[in-house]
């Protein structure tokens, strides 16, 4: 569908002609119109779909008719799960805001920077607050931001928003805010669980799942490499040498597993550097955006990087160590591949982590071929575990069971 078959304004359509879009996506071709109609939303399309303008652009149209006089007072509201998603949602809503004779006023608010300078722009009246759940309650709890004329709530990778652990601030949000407003949640999963908080939240809301969609991105070469724990980094520095990547963006378990490894490319000459949350503003800020801008070419990372992040042209991504879960996969692969590009995602599968890989092909119905790239070939024993983790039961014999076998037969 084309962009002026909607009903938006043309200061709008001109805009985003001019930032390039010329066709919707599937998502905003069925969420702008329900947006505009004032429903309460729960979105869901895959990473790269384009969710982010298909609630900025209807917000917008409909903020930009409001007549208000005085200091602007908070209309919008956007939670994400990070500092950087935060930001590129701001950003979004400044992009499309430029030719709309009003003017918009956008404040970030996210962990890391200085908290007076938040609540002073928050004070001088801002129309769109983007912001960390953690931030802004500080701010609420301060009692120094009003946000009793809310009209849109929206949560970006809602049901990372939604999960365990967040119930607490999410009240502290709910009561700051009123209760006649818009709801829209955003995401390219929805676990189970999440249904029944979600409905609380918002009023009868419409579920806007794109049909016969798969989760994961069809565009996406995934591959499963089979190797030993120990080799994983030489076959990740030879997987680089022999192929035409251009970023790389490679998922690891822990922080400190990051800098190590990332410190060891780069002795070894490769252009590398590490992403997660023990960083601080300025050296995350600088990170992203030397990533942005091809100064990095590999960057490791803990699942801080897995959510809605839109960087161009990632062209693979690695997972390492493989993901918790089966959303977190879905999140990670999909920072490449977006809007309509490919990308390669490869898993490094171990002895260690075989079983819960399978797993995570069950539940987003996908199987891959396991590969082995010669001189990384996976060698020992296949049944061994995790440290820690307690042997499967019936697969292999303990020495006590092998003991009791010798004894029974003796008898
Ligand atoms: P999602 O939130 O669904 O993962 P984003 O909103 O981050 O996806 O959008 C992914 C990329 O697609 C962004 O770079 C965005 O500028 C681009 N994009 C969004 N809508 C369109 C469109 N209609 N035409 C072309 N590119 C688009
Ligand atoms: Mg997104």
């Amino acid at each position: 569908m084309l962009f002026n078959e909607l009903k938006l304004s043309n200061a709008l359509l001109s805009t985003i002609s001019k930032y390039g879009y010329k066709e919707t996506t599937k998502i905003q071709e069925k969420v702008i119109p329900l947006v505009l109609e004032k429903k309460d939303l729960i979105a869901r399309a895959q990473t790269g779909s384009g969710k982010t303008a298909s609630f900025v652009l209807p917000i917008l149209n409909l903020w930009g008719k409001q007549k208000v006089e005085g200091k602007a007072k908070v209309k919008v509201l956007v939670l994400t799960p990070t500092r950087e998603l935060t930001l590129q949602v701001a950003k979004t809503f400044e992009v499309f805001a430029k030719q709309i004779s009003k003017k918009l006023k956008v404040v970030s608010l996210i962990g890391g920077d200085n908290l007076g300078n938040q609540m002073l722009q928050v004070q001088k009246g801002c129309d769109v607050v983007v912001a960390t759940p953690g931030r802004l309650i500080d701010i609420i709890n301060k009692k120094q931001i009003d946000l009793k004329s809310l009209d849109f709530f929206v949560l970006d990778e809602a049901d990372k928003m939604l999960d365990l652990g967040f119930e607490e601030e999410l009240q502290v949000i709910l009561d700051a805010i009123p209760k006649k407003r818009q709801n829209l949640f955003f995401s390219a999963t929805y676990p189970n669980k999440m249904s029944t908080i979600a409905l609380k939240i918002t009023n009868n809301p419409l579920e806007v799942f794109i049909e016969d969609e798969e989760q994961i991105v069809e565009n996406i070469n995934q591959r499963a490499i089979r190797v030993n724990l120990e080799n994983r980094s030489a076959l990740l520095k030879d997987l680089i040498k022999n192929s035409k990547w251009d970023k790389i963006l490679v998922f690891m378990a822990t922080k400190r597993s990051s800098d190590n490894i990332a410190a060891k490319f780069r002795k070894h000459g490769f252009n590398a550097e590490s992403f997660h949350g023990n960083l601080d503003q300025d050296e995350r800020k600088f990170t992203i955006e030397d990533f942005k801008n091809k100064e990095i070419d590999i960057l490791f990372s803990t699942d801080i990087a897995a959510r809605g992040l839109d960087i161009d042209d990632i062209s693979c991504v690695i997972n390492y160590d493989l993901p918790r879960s089966t959303n977190d996969y879905v999140h990670r692969i999909g920072r490449t591949a977006r809007a309509g590009k490919r990308g390669t995602a490869i898993s490094f599968l171990t002895h260690e982590n075989l079983e819960h890989f399978k797993l995570i092909e069950k539940k987003c119905n996908i199987k891959l071929t396991y590969e082995e790239i010669e001189g990384f070939e996976l060698i020992g024993d296949e049944l061994k575990k995790e440290k820690g983790q307690a042997a499967i039961k019936g697969k292999r014999k303990s020495k006590k069971d092998k003991l009791r076998e010798k004894n029974l037969k003796t008898k």
